[in-house]
């Protein structure tokens, strides 16, 4: 049986839900009270998917240090990344290309590609005025973008976090 173990970034703008996601993901709860995170946080995941032990190191960084000389720091030795964006917010979807620039720009794997990353539409439970009002074709944002996949996730509602997870996993472990 092969171990793997995975440093993971969970970025995009503040307030999105990317503590919220990890909390749901790591200790199975949810807080409704915003608590801004200061630096950056580590979660440990470990799942087992087809036969292998996967450690996942979750990286959660404050939305305060986006683009700033700080990212290229947290991005060091990444194999995965979520970025995440709040669906009753659009100006936190339009956000999502200049993270993905930032870390493209940032990191590349041992091989010279990009690191997998998978969008997540969060506050799904909130509704989903950001995708359907803008016409928004997910598929094609995914394709044009450099995305391995995009799923509808509630940290709140514990909606597709684990789905997403075992999407990248998949995507690193097939890709190395
Ligand atoms: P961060 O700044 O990206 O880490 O965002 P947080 O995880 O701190 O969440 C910001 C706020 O959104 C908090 O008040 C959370 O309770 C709330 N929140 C996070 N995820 C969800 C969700 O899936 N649904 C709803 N309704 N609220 C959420
Ligand atoms: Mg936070």
């Amino acid at each position: 049986m092969q171990e793997h173990l995975y440093k993971i970034l969970v970025i995009g703008d503040l307030g999105v839900g990317k503590t919220s996601i990890i909390k749901r993901y790591v200790h199975h709860n949810f807080s409704p009270n915003y608590r801004a995170t200061i630096g950056v946080d580590f979660a440990l995941k470990v799942l087992n998917l087809d036969q292998e032990t996967v450690r996942l190191q979750l990286w959660d960084i404050a939305g305060q240090e986006r683009f700033g000389n700080m990212t290229r720091v947290y991005y060091r030795e990444a194999m995965g990344a979520f970025i995440v964006f709040d669906v009753t917010r659009p100006a936190s979807f339009e956000a999502v290309t200049k993270w993905k620039e930032d870390l493209d720009s940032k990191v590349t794997l041992a091989n010279g590609n990009h690191v997998a990353t998978v969008l997540l539409a969060n506050k799904c439970d909130q509704g989903r005025d950001v995708l359907t009002n803008n016409g928004i074709k997910m598929e094609q944002f995914c394709q044009e973008n450099g995305f391995v996949g995009w799923f509808e996730t509630s940290a709140k509602e514990n909606i597709n976090i684990d789905e997403a997870a075992n999407c990248l996993v998949k995507h690193i472990i097939t890709s190395e």
